[in-house]
């Protein structure tokens, strides 16, 4: 017998990749229930859960397709919410006691924050909130005594892992698989396309996160979400190249002692890990079988080589909010060269020029936050142009 109180989830940005699944772990639980749902544009698909979960509250983003939606759940009994304001009200929705966050990108960011200030508890899979305003929301969730627990694979693992004083931990080491074209040289790299970019090696995730794996921007982005996250300074934050996503994580103690967090590479897991923590919850993904394994590789993760990476540990380390016009800059670019318009080494190059025009600004008030994540965008769009 499960002996957590029933949860009550509104999971934002259902009808990504960490939604679905996130949904596929709330089928197997009666304890998880979903009592509202946000998504961006897809009908269709948020139509379908909403008939399969009853939630009380259905946000969607796009605001032209309120008439389509309203059709699409005539014959059900929930209340529609539209656009930004409705995902926002979906985060602080009354009726829920944990907000899922996963969305893509820096727009879950004001829902989160929203979620966060109404009181709920937070598991997070969306770590562009923490690389633009990690100061800002971790001190809010502190003061607003709530818990946040991270989806983020390896930030689930180092959380598993972390146990002891602060002072007794000496690194966190991140692992990465080093994405599609690890080991492709410069002049290779100039011609990869966006369907070889989304052909991850291990793996199953939305198309903006594996572009971020290839040019291991994702990597960058969560040493910034450790760093806010744990509380940890950069210089302890180590990541390292591991091919297999077996192991997903770990912590180095002061003593030479590392505690690793091992498992088949399955999102579901951290889903529910944060979703039923402190507990642990009979899991129906597949078991590592240690009779059947190869070998685990590691090597050393070679910032220089990677420059969107060294450009993200730039930023973090500037801490006067370039981060923010980092993560903006980058999810323009990523989008352009998703859709064919610019070509892999195009993403870092024009990072670059992003990141030497940026201007500091205040990293603790959300508005000057959203404000320097516009004004990134604008200036990307008319590099491009
Ligand atoms: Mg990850």
């Amino acid at each position: 017998m499960n002996d957590i109180k029933n949860k009550k989830i509104s999971l934002l940005g259902s009808t990504g990749s960490i939604g679905r699944q996130s949904l596929d772990v709330c089928r197997q639980y009666p304890e998880l229930e979903i009592v509202a749902l946000a998504a961006f544009d897809e009908v269709e698909e948020i139509a379908a859960q909403a008939h399969e979960f009853k939630p009380q509250l259905v946000a969607l983003a796009d605001e032209s397709k309120y008439h389509e939606l309203k059709a699409a759940l005539a014959d059900i009994d929930c209340r529609i919410v539209m656009g930004e304001e409705g995902v926002c009200e979906a985060a602080s929705f009354a009726e829920c006691d944990t907000v899922l966050g996963a969305i893509s990108g820096i727009a879950g960011l004001k829902p989160v924050y929203n979620a966060i200030m109404a009181g709920k508890d937070i598991a997070l899979a969306n770590k562009e909130v923490l690389v633009g305003a990690g100061e800002l929301i971790m001190r809010e969730a502190e003061a607003q005594n709530i818990s946040l627990l991270p989806v983020d694979s390896e930030h689930s693992a180092i959380f598993q892992c972390l146990q002891g004083r602060k002072e007794e931990i000496s690194r966190l080491i991140i692992t990465a698989s080093g994405g599609a074209f690890f080991g492709y040289n410069k002049d290779a790299l100039k011609n990869v396309t966006a369907a070889d970019a989304l052909r991850h090696p291990t793996w199953k995730m939305g198309p903006k996160i594996t572009v971020d794996s290839a040019t291991l921007m994702n990597k960058g982005l969560e040493i910034i979400e450790a760093h806010h996250l744990f509380n940890m300074p950069y210089e302890k934050i180590l990541p390292i190249i591991h091919r297999e996503s077996i192991v997903h994580s770990m912590v180095e103690y002061c003593d030479g002692a590392v505690i690793a967090l091992l498992s088949e590479p399955d999102m579901c897991l951290p889903i529910q890990y944060a979703l039923t923590y402190p507990q642990r919850f009979a899991s129906p993904i597949k078991f590592m079988d240690f009779s059947q394994m190869q070998t685990l590789t590691f090597r050393p993760c070679m910032i220089s080589d990677f420059p969107c990476l060294e450009l993200a540990l730039e930023a973090a380390k500037r801490g006067d909010g370039a981060t923010v016009a980092l993560n903006a800059a980058n999810e323009v670019l990523v989008h352009e060269f998703l859709k064919g318009r610019i070509g892999f080494m195009d993403i870092p190059r024009n990072l670059e020029k992003i990141l030497s025009s940026f201007d500091s600004i205040r990293v603790d008030s959300l508005s000057y936050i959203l404000e320097a994540d516009a004004e990134a965008r604008s200036l990307t769009r008319s590099l491009l142009a």
